[in-house]
């Protein structure tokens, strides 16, 4: 091997990423056969039925008219004026009063979750989340030496396993002073799942339960709705927040929010950590941390994209309008999944309990071989650690309709 003099740690086996390794061989695939030959349902962009990037009108016409002062001037560390506002705004529909929140800007959800995972655990601890994930979640805890900790997320009845949960959480602390959870709902990628208000409840009950067993200890609960905006009406996906109130001392809620799919900005990797502080002093503490994190890693989060999130948010017209825009995109992508779902019943296909957003999930025994025999066929999609993720935010309602019955035959010749 030739010599390379990078520090033990980073030296690290390169496996590219294998959606994207898939949506290349899927790209090469339909330019030789012909978009139709050919169902690239691996990545997490939102295509319309020509294949087109889905970009919110309003959200496009901002981006070509904005001043070159507000894309190539700094923005300052935590975000520019009215960030914090229109976060919590694009969140709630208002700034909250029965939190002190602050909002950090960061680049996208990705730049959000390194935070909380970085500042709200010690070295070596394990996260704990579900067992159906983003991927990227466990590579952020071990890019910062952390470990990453599962629990099923579904119970026999196919509903959230508050039991599961409940249990990890006690494991955690009985060997953690600091525990992080992260629940990526709703709309969850990869399964489409939304937790429901009473299961949201009972979360936040059995969270109060262990930070009264142990005053001692720090309890980080994180919710991750990257895809809150693609999972029904505006006030069904927010009734979750409602259950979050009364928290003990020894706790801390964090929103982790994406720019990337409610503004259908990926690109321009914007987002923020948030935090729903019980005191002035915790909200001011988490922003004086989060700031010193910011500057020592990305420094200031892009520009362009706050001051889109400023100017669309603290206009009601312009907000309203965008909203407008995303019913529309939001309904094609339900559209596409349910169409999936209904295909998979009829193929006899088991996937999990999806309701809202850009992935379904196929539990499948042998992961990567199915996904294999499936490229064969000109079907791609992305094999994970308990299955395979189907995107319908990327392929035509057509293809989600066809593609169950492959994957149900492919499944069986493994
Ligand atoms: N969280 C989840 C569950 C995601 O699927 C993604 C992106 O796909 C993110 C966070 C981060 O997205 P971004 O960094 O593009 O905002």
């Amino acid at each position: 091997m030739d010599y390379v003099t990078l520090a033990s740690h980073a030296i690290r086996q390169y496996a590219p990423d294998q959606i994207f390794t898939a949506s290349q061989r899927a790209k090469a695939d339909a330019a030789a056969l012909g978009e139709d030959a050919v169902i690239n349902a691996t990545l997490g962009e939102c295509l319309d039925d020509d294949g087109k990037l889905m970009v919110l009108p309003t959200v496009e016409r901002m981006i070509r008219q904005m001043p070159v002062e507000d894309i190539c001037s700094y923005a300052p560390i935590a975000g520019i004026k009215g960030f914090n506002e229109a976060v919590q705004i694009s969140l709630f529909g208002k700034c909250l009063d029965r939190f002190y929140v602050e909002s950090v800007a960061t680049p996208g959800g990705c730049g959000a979750l390194r935070h909380a995972i970085w500042n709200f655990l010690n070295f070596g601890d394990a996260l704990l989340t579900t067992n159906w994930i983003w991927g990227p979640y466990k590579n952020i805890c071990e890019e910062h030496g952390r470990r990453m900790v599962t629990f099923d997320m579904f119970n026999r009845e196919n509903t959230f396993n508050l039991e599961g949960m409940d249990r990890a959480i006690g494991e955690i602390l009985a060997v953690q002073e600091q525990l992080l959870m992260i629940l990526n709902t709703p709309a969850n990628n990869p399964t489409g799942y939304s937790m429901t208000k009473q299961e949201m409840e009972q979360t936040v009950a059995i969270l109060k339960k262990h930070a009264a067993a142990n005053p001692d200890k720090n309890l980080t609960f994180c919710l991750d709705v990257s895809y809150i905006d693609f999972a029904g009406s505006f006030e069904e996906s927010r009734e979750i927040f409602d259950a979050i109130f009364d928290m003990p001392a020894n706790t801390m809620t964090l929103l982790i929010f994406s720019m990337s799919k409610s503004y259908t900005m990926c690109g321009m990797r914007c987002g923020a950590l948030v935090c729903l502080g019980s005191t002035a002093e915790s909200a001011a503490v988490f922003k004086q941390a989060m700031s010193y994190s910011s500057r020592s890693t990305w420094s200031n989060a892009i520009h362009m994209a706050q001051k889109i999130l400023v100017d669309i948010n603290l206009n009601p017209e312009i907000r309203e309008r965008v909203s407008q825009e995303r019913a529309v995109f939001r309904n094609t992508i339900t559209n596409r999944g349910r169409t999936f779902c209904a295909a998979a019943k009829e193929a006899s296909l088991e996937i999990c309990p999806y309701q809202y957003g850009y992935f379904v999930a196929i539990p499948c025994k042998n992961p990567v071989e199915t996904a294999r025999i499936l490229m064969d066929q000109h079907i791609y999609v992305v094999p994970q650690a308990q299955g395979l993720r189907f995107s319908p935010c990327t392929v035509t309602t057509e293809k989600c309709r066809k593609a169950p019955a492959f994957i149900k035959a492919a499944m069986e010749q493994t």
